[in-house]
């Protein structure tokens, strides 16, 4: 069991960013299990805008993306879906993502959930020390990253090993696109849904 310091009493918010694209069980098994062993209250996903990291690449419309998410978490009624960053437009930056959150939900205390990957790049993030200020930070195993804190703030990150899901969404679009299934990896739902709106075909 871990323990962080925060509130006694106050609402313990998980926050999941990602660019969704698609959602996978990745992204589920790490939430659940991040909720799990901080008794988070709820863990909110925020798809990106148009992530600053990735906009040479094409990234699908953030309504798709969007829809997925809601479709991947709404049967835990601990997960819900933010709006936040598609609704501010342009570019995502994590620490608008948390400002927003800490104006919406001012009496929680929140923990932003991070694979491996995307911790190593934090202190590339804009406002990297304000961050940790707004959040605590959780930072997941993912295969094929190694997970450290080495050089992050003492005391503001938790390391947590979760079970190896060696899935991407860039693996999926490959995959559609490529007529490979997705099933399994992606939610079911999800599956529908990228097969519906033709999703990752033409890459
Ligand atoms: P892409 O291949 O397009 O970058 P992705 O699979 O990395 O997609 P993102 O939306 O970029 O998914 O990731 C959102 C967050 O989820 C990041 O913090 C990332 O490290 C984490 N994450 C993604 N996949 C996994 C996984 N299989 N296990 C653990 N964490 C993951
Ligand atoms: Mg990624």
């Amino acid at each position: 069991e871990q323990k962080v310091p925060t509130g006694r009493g106050r609402r313990r918010l998980g926050v999941m960013g990602g660019t969704f694209d698609p959602i996978h069980h990745g992204h589920l098994v790490a939430a659940s299990e991040v909720a799990a062993h901080f008794h988070l209250d709820e863990v909110i996903f925020v798809p990106t805008g148009q992530p600053w990291q990735k906009s040479h690449k094409q990234v699908s419309p953030a309504e798709d993306r969007y829809l997925m998410t809601v479709i991947a978490t709404a049967s835990n009624p601990q997960f819900s879906v933010s709006r936040s960053d598609i609704d501010r437009g342009g570019p995502t930056y994590t620490i608008d993502t948390l400002r927003d959150l800490r104006t919406v939900h001012g009496d929680a205390d929140l923990f932003f959930i991070t694979g491996a990957d995307a911790l190593s790049q934090i202190l590339t993030w804009r406002d990297a020390e304000e961050l940790f200020s707004l959040s605590h930070f959780i930072g997941v195993t993912r295969p094929g990253h190694l997970l450290t804190d080495d050089g992050l703030p003492k005391g503001g990150v938790s390391l947590v090993e979760v079970p190896a899901l060696a899935i991407s969404s860039t693996d999926c679009r490959a995959r559609v696109a490529q007529g490979e299934p997705v099933w399994y990896l992606v939610p079911d739902g999800v599956v529908r849904y990228i097969d519906k709106r033709q999703l990752y075909r033409g890459e």
